[in-house]
């Protein structure tokens, strides 16, 4: 006997195949018929008039910050604010304490993860202790299914140990080596982007040099070892362009930018808010239009969140005390779409490639990002594009509340996520 399905009902189906209105019928954690005025018996029917009917989303870069954090989130609370994102599934970065640069650390996250409202994929260190020195147990990492390797939150200093560990994954299937590109020199003792506002605030700055030095030499260690290199939320305009062109010649290398380096610039750190301090920085409109300008020509590959919680005590500190780092799971879509599509960068079929599809083949998450059809695993969400809505802290699932769009009005809100067939969000409601 099979359990009740899940009959998705009138709603627009968009994924990397195309675009169409049908019923999406889902038994036993499988898309198994999408088509006209479904009939089906023994299922739950879920309203999809309306809304769009996509692939779940996959987070290249979340902060769930378990272990060592759990006063700011855990991977069950992070999971939960990533399905009311319209998120199935979300690599979680290795930056916890301890770090994720050991089996029996990531085996405890894998193990933390399985009955969360979504599929939690830990990403491992680059190296021990991310201290940029000796490599990580990459191989085993490997063994237990981790693909994204990073000593996010610290930049790979050296180009040897770079070098080495993109050679070490170059022999690890499906690996890729992501890159917080920040010359930890150039960027020591800033707070903010380095620049009129910093000079103006007096706050000392973070040059936009930091990323590009890095961006360049990586982009030369992709061309020499012929290994895959991402780089994580890019920021800057010269940063866009290296990766436009490295593209260009064939190299290896993909990019993601953060919904805050498309929305906000660091006009927003007058307020004095540490909710606006994040690494890399908030950047210069000069740069907020290069980055939309490479999400709709291709050079960027992936929207992800950085989504980074904090206690709320910590980000009460005055701003060149408080750690930097922004929530981001609950509002990356509707920023996306609010910012993105309705003003026409981006068609939201491109939209849903950077949000889902593109993430899910460079994270080696297969069963994720679609396409929605007859035999695929049912990792789906629904999206009512139309809904408006106001951010509100308080009323996020995340245990933290640093969000820096307080009171911003969004259009476009997740209605219902589904992972392996489950709905895991009804109404906009978590189940889980
Ligand atoms: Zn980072």
């Amino acid at each position: 006997m099979s359990e009740p399905g899940v009959l998705l009902r009138g709603g627009r189906v968009v994924d990397a195949g195309g675009d169409r209105i049908a019923d999406v019928l889902v038994r036993d954690g499988t898309v198994v018929e999408v088509g006209q005025k479904l009939a089906a018996t023994s299922v739950e029917t879920l309203d999809a008039g309306g809304c769009i009917v996509a692939p779940g989303l996959v987070d290249l870069h979340a902060h769930l910050r378990e272990p060592g954090n759990e006063e700011a989130e855990t991977v069950e609370t992070g999971a939960r604010a990533a399905a009311l994102g319209g998120y199935t599934a979300v690599v979680a970065m290795p930056n916890t304490d301890p770090p994720l640069d050991d089996p029996a650390v990531v085996g405890s996250v894998i193990a933390a993860g399985e009955h969360a409202a979504c599929h939690v994929a830990p990403a491992g260190c680059i190296t021990k202790d991310r201290r940029g020195h000796e490599l990580a147990p990459m191989g085993e990492l490997h063994q237990l299914g981790v693909r994204v390797f990073t000593d996010d939150g610290a930049c790979v200093e050296s180009a040897g140990v770079m070098r080495r560990a993109l050679e070490y994954a170059g022999s690890l299937p499906g690996a890729v080596v992501a890159q917080h590109a920040e010359d930890a020199a150039l960027a020591a003792g800033g707070h903010m982007h380095e620049g009129a506002w910093s000079s103006r605030l007096g706050i000392p700055g973070r040059p936009a040099e930091a990323e590009t030095i890095v961006v360049a030499r990586d982009v030369m260690l992709a061309e020499l070892t012929g290994t895959a290199v991402h780089f994580l939320h890019v920021s800057t305009g010269a940063a866009v362009a290296l990766v436009r062109d490295a593209k260009a010649r064939g190299l290896p290398v993909t990019a993601e930018a953060a919904p805050h380096h498309f929305t906000l610039t660091d006009a927003a750190c007058a307020t004095f808010d540490p909710a606006f301090k994040v690494h890399p920085p908030l950047r210069t409109d000069a740069d907020v239009d290069a980055i939309k300008a490479g999400l709709a020509d291709g050079t960027i590959d992936v929207i992800a969140t950085d989504h980074a919680p904090h206690r709320v005590e910590a980000k009460e500190a005055p701003f060149e005390e408080a750690p930097p780092g922004m929530l981001g799971l609950e509002t990356a879509l509707a920023l996306t779409l609010t910012e993105l599509v309705e003003p026409g960068v981006l068609d939201l079929a491109a939209a849903l490639a950077l949000l889902s599809w593109r993430p899910a083949a460079i994270a080696g998450l297969h069963d994720h990002g679609g396409p929605v059809a007859p035999g695929h695993p049912a990792h789906l969400c629904v999206i009512d594009p139309a809904a408006q809505w106001e951010v509100d802290p308080m009323r996020l699932a995340s245990r933290a509340r640093n969000t820096p769009y307080v009171g911003r009005k969004l259009t476009g809100r997740v209605r219902h996520t589904m992972l392996a067939g489950e709905p895991v969000v009804i109404d906009g409601v978590a189940q889980r």
